[in-house]
């Protein structure tokens, strides 16, 4: 995953921290589900232990806010933190090989995306348009449209 992002985020220098505690917090115990943002709570503390600008959190958990009945992720416009679940990208044995992996790099993109200050895109085919299902983060691609491309700047700590 580390090469997709840093193609298109060539300032990043990208790494795996270790894993991080079930985040216990963040659990619902009604929808059987986490509160996504109560993650970025706990990712916003523990960025404080790292010697990182950024953090994007991967869990396997399926994510919720409120109003809605899953996320394939969240992060802060703009900011630090970000997580994405890999919970409901998962592709059935039948689907192409790496197709699992290609969504999660797109959710990925899409919330550092989110992070270094980009907003929702009405262009269907570009990352950082809202997924509302699988669907959606099966037709767009990986990368940034040209007007969101533009748009992609570092936000300075
Ligand atoms: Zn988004
Ligand atoms: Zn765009």
């Amino acid at each position: 995953m580390r090469d997709p992002i840093t193609t298109r985020f060539p300032w990043i220098d990208a790494s795996i921290t270790s894993t991080l505690a079930e985040p216990a917090e963040a659990y619902d115990s009604l929808r059987n589900q986490y509160h996504s943002t109560r993650i970025l709570i706990l990712l916003e503390q523990e960025i404080q232990n790292l010697q990182v600008n950024r953090l994007l959190g991967v869990t396997h958990f399926d994510l919720f806010v409120p109003g809605l009945n899953f996320v394939f992720g969240e992060a802060r416009l703009p900011g630090r933190v970000g997580i994405i679940s890999t919970y409901r990208l998962k592709a059935s044995s039948r689907s192409k090989a790496g197709l699992f992996v290609e969504r999660v790099v797109k959710e990925a993109i899409h919330e550092i995306g989110h992070m270094v200050g980009l907003e929702h895109c009405s262009d269907t085919s570009c990352v950082m348009y809202f997924s509302n299902t699988l669907a959606d983060t099966d037709y767009k691609g990986p990368d940034f449209c040209g007007k969101c491309r533009s748009q992609v700047r570092i936000q300075i700590e």
